[in-house]
């Protein structure tokens, strides 16, 4: 008697050639099998992809700090590149007042005066008592009973409200958890115990995780859809869970951006990586200036300013909006895809998350596992 016989030209079909996606292909390779890794895009690393202009990494889909609170996750993509010890230090500009970021003994300093944690902790305390919220909850709420209501109107408001097109008031709090509030002079925008910058850049990642994987570029999944469902024995989708099922039971909402990169003539334009616009009329939220990710130091400068924009269907997703309204719809197709049997789900788009960098590393390796049952 013969065994099931795999006819097919692949083990599995990879749509998506971001950071789910690769590490999929590069495990899955480990282990004997064999990937055709596909991507609409013109290129591979999905949002984490940099380019080199004029010797600059410059991050084309928004600011990627690593930071990882796992050493797993840490040693895992450590394989793929060096990382230099850079520490994540936003600085917000509110009607040409500077407030660093996140929220620290520096912000509340500047703001009221106040100079030891008891002081700032007080004057927060008295703004709660004096906005009556006892119970957080949505994002504003949540916002004033952290910091207060000064902080919330000057550094938080504004932004946000542009980031999401949306009042503060119909927005979920976790938004605001992904901040630490601290009551020590530490201007460091992450708790985590690993971060840092890959030395040369994010696409060296992927490109390593592809080695000897093939991967067609240019190619949309949707437009070929019978042609790719026949080509592997299974498929890794890490697209758009709603546009996978054919909108069947209606359209998740995102929220989209806009990028406008410049090359300055100047060495050092804002001295800073990150710089936060937290005011409502200036329609950028942040201009990240790429080279103090790796201590550059070229002659000239590329900046990047970043605009919050409004979705609908064709447009690039990029954060979910992960609402009541949404959740629910999301879970409902999560039933579908709970079911296949041949296909996984995975990363920011197909599982509908406010995933970073490290989350969906750690998502991928769990998702490796089960596939080969480790
Ligand atoms: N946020 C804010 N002011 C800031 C920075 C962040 O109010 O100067 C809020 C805003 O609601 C934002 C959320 O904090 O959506 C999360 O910010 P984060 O920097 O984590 O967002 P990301 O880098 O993922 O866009």
């Amino acid at each position: 008697m013969s065994k099931e016989v795999h006819t097919k030209k692949y083990d599995y079909l990879i749509v998506g050639a971001g950071i789910f996606g690769s590490i999929f292909a590069y495990e899955a390779k480990k282990r004997g099998k064999k990937s055709l890794v596909i991507d609409k895009r013109n290129h591979i690393a999905g949002n984490m992809y940099t380019e080199s202009i004029e010797g600059i990494n410059v991050h084309k889909y928004g600011a990627h700090i690593f930071h990882t609170n796992s050493k797993n996750v840490w040693d895992y993509i450590n394989q793929f590149a060096e990382f230099n010890r850079y520490t994540n230090a936003p600085v917000a500009i509110y009607k040409n007042e500077l407030y660093n970021l996140p929220f620290n003994m520096n912000t509340f300093n500047k703001m009221w005066g106040v100079t030891t944690p008891e002081q700032a902790k007080s004057k927060i305390e008295q703004e709660r008592k004096n906005s009556k919220i006892e119970k957080p909850s949505n994002l504003e709420e949540q916002a004033i009973s952290l910091v207060g209501k000064d902080i919330y109107e000057k550094l938080i408001k504004g932004y946000t409200e542009k980031q999401w097109g949306r009042d503060a008031k119909d927005l979920p709090s976790f938004i605001i958890n992904r901040l630490p509030v601290r009551f020590t002079y530490d201007n460091n925008y992450f708790n985590d115990k690993y971060q840092g910058i890959p030395i040369g850049g994010y696409t060296q990642i992927i490109e390593k995780m592809l080695l000897d994987i093939e991967v067609e570029l240019n190619v949309n999944y949707f437009s070929n859809r019978e042609h790719y469902d026949n080509i592997a024995e299974k498929i890794v989708f890490t697209g758009m869970i709603d546009e996978y099922y054919e909108y069947e039971y209606g359209i998740l909402d995102y929220r989209s951006l806009k990028f406008e990169h410049e090359k300055l003539s100047v060495s050092n334009y804002q001295g800073n990586a990150v710089v936060n616009y937290t005011e409502r009329e200036i329609p950028y939220t942040r201009i990240i200036e790429h080279k103090h990710f790796e201590y550059g130091d070229q002659e000239n400068t590329v900046i990047t300013k970043e605009y919050p924009a409004s979705w609908s269907k064709g447009d690039e997703p990029y954060y979910p909006i992960n609402n009541d309204k949404n959740n629910e719809l999301y879970r409902k197709y999560k039933e579908l895809a709970d079911q296949e049997k041949a296909v996984i789900f995975g990363g920011r788009l197909a599982e509908y998350k406010y995933y970073d960098m490290h989350q969906v590393i750690a998502a991928a390796l769990t998702k490796v596992n089960k596939e080969f049952e480790e």
